[in-house]
């Protein structure tokens, strides 16, 4: 093969995708997007939870605060447009008296990023969910809504091919970049105008190969679930989510009502060997060896990181999950609980200049070159926003 186009995107994940979209409603013709899978969605975009979340959490000035709530608007327009499943089923944030201050801290992250909210009392929490733990206090946000994201990816894949401007080449992996503006593949070069970097596990990797953000390295996360059986789903109606530990970018054992139906549980975030590490041990390779290296750095040195790895790796126990599961619904038994194949890699990116966990996106420009790294939870509900923000940088 050998291709030249204006736009080279890597990477047809929602973030790539997004992208490719609004350069389209600019009027750039001529984009290619590799992708090293054979389909949409082998990865975060089609392993995520669904929730298109509704911009309480975020850190006031970041990427994820400013482009949470217009992301979430702007992808339940595209969904009603094009008539794409969507349950606007709202969620509850609980918490036991302990933790009533940072109910108030969310509340007041969630002013300031413009994301409605409201503290309920409990007879309202129990309006919305007769089974959730009967809180003083609670955080109720109308906007949170269930998607079906690989419905989506399908969507704007053949509303893009449509256009006839783009081109995507699948099964093919950007291996290196020659000289300034050729980009070698295992299946031939692509030379480019522009480069677009939205790898997600990948993206630092890629960065490297531009020469570009060497400080970042992906450590990977697993994120499983489990999920309420059948007969007893009925105690959860919507989505029931504890207060988190606002130190990290995860968001603690919660209950969703998916596209599907069926009521999820988790999911996890226990540091994982491999960046496609879905079955146990299924992704070993001489990375394994640095990603423990890298954990073992962070426990040692990070508080933050130590407390939410000790606790996430109990997680795989089912005894534990059901024990935290449960202060959010105290009925709930440990026989309603099963377990599903369901299965996604957080790549999680870390600062190692300052030895944190990177909690935003982070863009990095480099000449005709642009990278998103750390595109995590919630990045595919900012997905249409931000990608209107990226298209302004490059
Ligand atoms: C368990 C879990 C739950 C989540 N829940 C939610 C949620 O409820 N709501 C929400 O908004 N977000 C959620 N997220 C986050 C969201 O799914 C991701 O932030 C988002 O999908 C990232 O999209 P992406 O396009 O950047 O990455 P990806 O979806 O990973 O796409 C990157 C693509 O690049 C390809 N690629 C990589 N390297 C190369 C290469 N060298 N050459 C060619 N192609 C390459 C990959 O194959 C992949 O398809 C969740 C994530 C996980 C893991």
């Amino acid at each position: 093969m050998e291709l030249s186009c204006h736009t080279l995107i890597v990477g047809a994940g929602i973030t790539g995708l997004t992208i490719a979209r609004e350069l389209l409603a600019r009027g750039t013709e001529d984009i290619v997007i590799i992708e090293k899978e054979n389909s949409l969605g082998a990865h975060a975009s089609g392993r995520n939870s669904g929730v298109l979340h509704a911009g309480i959490y975020y850190s006031p000035g970041t990427y994820k605060a400013k482009f949470c709530v217009e992301g979430n608007r702007l992808m339940k327009e595209y969904c009603l447009d094009h008539e794409l499943t969507l349950n606007q089923t709202g969620k509850v944030i609980v918490t036991d008296d302990s933790r009533v201050d940072s109910l108030y801290e969310l509340k007041k992250r969630a002013d300031q990023s413009g994301a409605e909210s409201t503290i309920i009392d409990r007879n309202k929490l129990l309006e919305f969910e007769p089974y959730a733990v009967p809180s003083e206090k609670a955080l109720y946000s109308p906007n949170t809504a269930v998607f079906n994201p690989k419905q989506i990816l399908a969507s704007i894949k053949q509303e893009l091919a449509d256009s006839g401007k783009v081109k995507f080449i699948f099964g093919t992996v950007y291996k290196r970049l020659k000289g300034s503006s050729l980009a070698i593949t295992n299946d031939g070069n692509i030379k480019f105008e522009k480069f677009i970097n939205a790898a997600g596990s990948f993206a630092d990797k890629v960065a490297h190969s531009f020469g570009v953000g060497y400080e970042y390295k992906v450590l990977p996360f697993k994120g499983t679930y489990k999920k309420l059986v059948k007969s007893r789903d009925y105690m959860v109606r919507g989505n029931i989510y504890p207060v988190p530990d606002l130190r990290n970018p995860f968001l603690g054992v919660h209950f969703t009502r998916g596209y599907d139906g069926c009521v999820y549980i988790g999911p996890t975030a226990i540091p994982a060997f491999g960046r496609e590490e879905y079955g146990l041990l299924d992704d070993l390779s001489w990375e394994t060896i640095s990603i423990l290296g890298r954990d073992a750095l962070l426990f040692f040195t990070n508080d933050a990181f130590r407390t939410a790895a000790m606790g996430e790796t109990k997680k795989y126990f089912k005894t534990y999950m059901y024990s935290e599961a449960r202060k959010l619904v105290p009925e709930l038994k440990i026989e309603d609980i099963e377990d599903t194949p369901k299965v996604g890699i957080r790549p999680q990116l870390v600062d190692w200049k300052n030895k944190k966990l990177v909690m935003d996106f982070i863009i990095l420009k480099d000449g005709d070159s642009l990278h998103i790294l750390n595109a995590i939870s919630p990045a595919f509900t900012c997905s249409m926003a931000f990608a209107k923000h990226v298209v302004n940088e490059l």
